[in-house]
């Protein structure tokens, strides 16, 4: 993803990477003060039994994704990884969404996988994330967060998921595919996987059952400070800020804002409430995104815990509504 806007607030220096052209960030200081979905929330009781991760499985799911190596589409790394992915869900109800790829570099075969648990409610929460890793970089770059800790993490809430009732809505998880650009980001060459998944549900009918689209990027930074993300719809960033509150994580939430060009923009494009979880701030101004040094000593089991216990929150606070 990349940085599409930044509204500077608490924090300062972030910009675009050396990856992206300057043209991709733009401060506001005339803005600098928008109303944030943080104010005006207090926390709220959870019920003792409320779902929550095991952030040490979670951790070593991030571990093995990072042993494939680099991941970009169509590598070595991106095939087990995939086989990796059927393994871990055998148990699951999973749909392979294959879709073609014409890149600036050639044509590639993509697939999105979903992995579905049944609810009572009428209405889908999806939680997704994805799972390539940047096709132009070295096969150094091993995208221990920026791939790795999107793919760890709803494995995780599929096991905390697996085998229990649930009474509130179906939850879909979701695998993204070829996020990451082949050549340079551009709307064209970027978000392969969901522009083709979000045109495929709404067609089929099943965008307009969606109640969110909860993404889940670069949620592995040891130092987690997590953006009140622009492009996110307004409710679900509220919800989000809730989630982080009733779990008394809020000091790792919306200390700054940032508009992200990400998995989630396909799908609020056709009307789909969407919310991206995303830390892009990883590393002294965001120095270890798109680069070799993103690697698992850079990350923290607690940082899976703070988003994934947030999303699961998230869901508990959807299924109220
Ligand atoms: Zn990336």
């Amino acid at each position: 993803m990349i940085v599409a806007g930044l509204v500077l607030s608490a924090m300062l220096g972030l910009g675009c990477s050396d990856k992206q052209p300057a043209a991709t960030t733009e401060a506001a200081p005339a803005q600098t003060d928008p109303q944030s979905a943080a104010d005006g929330v207090t926390p709220t009781p959870m019920p003792a039994d409320a779902l929550r991760i095991n952030p040490d499985r979670a951790f070593k799911y991030n571990k093995e994704v990072v042993a494939f190596g680099s991941r970009p589409v169509a590598s070595v790394g991106h095939k087990k990884l995939e086989e990796y992915l059927i393994a871990k869900l055998k148990k699951d109800d999973v749909e392979i969404d294959k879709f073609p790829i014409a890149s600036p570099v050639g044509n590639y075969t993509g697939r999105n996988y979903i992995a579905k648990f049944p609810g009572k409610k009428d209405g889908i929460i999806v939680v997704a994330g994805h799972y390539d890793t940047v096709f132009s970089l070295p096969k150094a770059f091993v995208g221990a967060n920026d791939g790795g800790s999107s793919t760890a993490l709803p494995l995780e809430i599929a096991d905390v998921l697996r085998g229990k009732p649930n009474s509130g809505y179906s939850i879909w998880l979701v695998w993204t595919d070829a996020e990451e650009a082949f050549k340079t980001w551009t709307a064209d060459d970027s978000l392969y996987g969901t522009r083709h998944l979000a045109a495929k549900w709404k067609e089929d009918g099943t965008a307009a059952k969606i109640k969110a689209f909860i993404l889940v990027d670069m949620i592995g930074d040891a130092d987690l400070d997590i953006q009140e993300e622009l492009n996110s719809t307004p409710a679900l960033r509220k919800i989000e800020y809730q989630a982080a509150s009733d779990l008394g994580y809020q000091s790792h939430f919306f200390r700054a804002q940032m508009a992200v060009e990400d998995d989630h923009l396909p799908f609020a494009k056709i009307g789909v409430p969407v919310v991206d979880v995303i830390d892009l701030d990883y590393g002294y101004n965001n120095v270890f995104h798109h680069s070799v040094d993103d690697t698992l000593d850079k990350e923290s089991p607690k940082s899976l815990q703070i988003a994934g216990d947030t999303v699961l929150e998230m869901i508990r606070l959807l299924d109220l509504q």
